[in-house]
């Protein structure tokens, strides 16, 4: 019974897990076979030491660079600018885009603490500054935020600290019509992808 409390009381620290969920949790865990537990297992303990964030974009990756980051196809000069690696991967799910990313790691929210500076922005703007040296096309800078206050006031921020940049860089955000107060990982592909088609 104490394997099973304690083990349920972790799986309780991840973020929407409440009691009655963390026991399902469990529970299913129960029912998988030794094998798979065991390399369930393993991941989680080796996770610090396998898994990187990306240095370019802090997406997740297994070297300093992202597979998308180190994928000659992509388009560099677009940097789509999310709050979380979770809204990437809804982004990648619609096969829609074929830039880059940049993770900021959340959004700008004084009653949890966040202020700008806990965010990637000034790896953003160096990583603009570093593009703009290289003299290839015009970047385009995708503000990809989520439609909250928290989204909202980031992406003003941002705006603001690129304003010296205007006259070289583009700067788009998605188009209308992800409702207001959704997190961004929660749009489904079609909204997403007008979305992104719509961008201005
Ligand atoms: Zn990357």
């Amino acid at each position: 019974m104490k394997s099973f409390t304690k083990l349920k009381k972790l799986f309780t620290i991840l973020p929407g897990v409440g009691p009655r969920q963390a026991t399902r949790f469990v529970l299913s865990l129960l029912n998988r076979d030794e094998t798979e537990l065991v390399e369930f297992a393993r991941l989680i303990a080796n996770l610090k030491q396998e898994i990187k964030l990306c240095t370019q974009c802090f997406y997740v990756g297994e070297t300093d660079r992202c597979y998308i980051c180190l994928n000659p196809k992509r388009d560099a000069s677009k940097i789509m600018v999310v709050e979380k690696i979770s809204d990437l991967e809804s982004v990648e799910r619609t096969g829609h885009y074929q830039g880059h990313y940049h993770v900021l790691g959340g959004a700008i929210n004084p009653i949890d603490g966040i202020n700008a500076e806990r965010l990637t922005i000034s790896q953003l703007n160096q990583r603009i500054k570093n593009i703009l040296s290289q003299k290839n096309k015009k970047p385009e800078i995708i503000l990809a935020l989520s439609p909250t206050p928290f989204g909202n006031t980031t992406a003003i921020y941002i705006e603001d600290k690129l304003k010296k940049l205007q006259d070289q860089i583009q700067i788009t955000r998605l188009g209308r019509g992800i409702s207001f107060g959704t997190s961004l990982e929660y749009v489904d592909e079609i909204t997403l992808k007008d979305a992104l088609e719509r961008r201005n």
